[in-house]
């Protein structure tokens, strides 16, 4: 499994080093053992992100930015490239959030360009999908991970371990609300059906009381959490519930 934290746009580079130094003491206390089995990635700001990588250097937790753009370099303002994140120590890029789509204008032809450059940087990626609230109303919610997910697949034909995709549906995300284990589940399905990618995270309100139902469904292969990566016990209760299901 894979538990990705998405800070968003929270924690500068003083609060970024308490919290990894704290996350590792934490993981210190439990035992190496009982997170073994699941890949554990944070996301911070990319003013951030030296900091997280200075401090995890050897941990094994990998750090992400929360976007990535395709060209290797140019008239960008306010882009960062492939070589810059790799030359930092990062490990991968979530592409594709629906805040990047809904206040930044990423579209699914962008978002799906972020990814294969990436991928073939050598970058891990996590590609994010799913619905607003206005089309699960409308019954839309099968085209619009048609259509988000073929544009991925038409960029990146042959899927591999490094890209994950994330269902996060829009109406779920900092909400407080969740999709029931059995929406979470047709929905990852449907998405391994359009394309056979090896991950699929769930996204959306996460947090360590509804962990363990949305986890252990088929299909569900880990998570891509806002709110609840912020603090080091949440975020931790999570990565142990995943630790479990995965020994279970
Ligand atoms: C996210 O930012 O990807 C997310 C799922 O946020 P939250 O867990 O706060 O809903």
């Amino acid at each position: 499994m894979l538990i990705a934290g998405n800070w968003k746009m929270h924690k500068g580079p003083g609060e970024t080093a308490g919290f990894c130094a704290g996350l590792l003491e934490r993981i210190g206390e439990l035992g190496a053992d009982e997170l073994a089995g699941v890949d554990i990635v944070v996301a911070p700001a990319f003013v951030s992100l030296h900091a997280a990588v200075e401090e995890l250097e050897e941990s094994g937790i990998r750090v992400y930015a929360q976007n990535v753009h395709w060209a290797e370099e140019g008239a960008f303002t306010g882009e960062v490239s492939r070589s810059m994140l790799i030359a930092s120590g990062v490990a991968g890029a979530i592409v594709g959030h629906s805040e990047r789509r809904l206040y930044f204008g990423e579209a699914d032809d962008t978002a799906a360009l972020r990814a294969a450059a990436a991928l073939e940087a050598g970058l891990d990626v996590i590609a994010c999908v799913g619905e607003t609230l206005e089309e699960r109303e409308h019954d839309e919610t099968e085209d619009v991970l048609r259509h988000q997910v073929g544009a991925l697949a038409e960029a990146i034909p042959e899927p591999t371990p490094a890209l994950a995709v994330a269902y996060e549906p829009v109406w779920a995300i900092g909400t407080g609300k969740t999709a029931t284990p059995e929406m979470a589940h047709e929905a990852h399905a449907l998405i391994k059906s359009i394309y056979p990618v090896e991950r699929v995270l769930y996204g959306g309100s996460v947090k360590p009381e509804n962990a363990e139902e949305l986890l252990s469904q088929d299909d569900v292969d880990g998570a891509l959490v806002g709110g609840a990566s912020l603090e080091v016990d949440s975020f931790t209760a999570i990565c142990e519930t995943a630790a479990r299901l995965t020994r279970s």
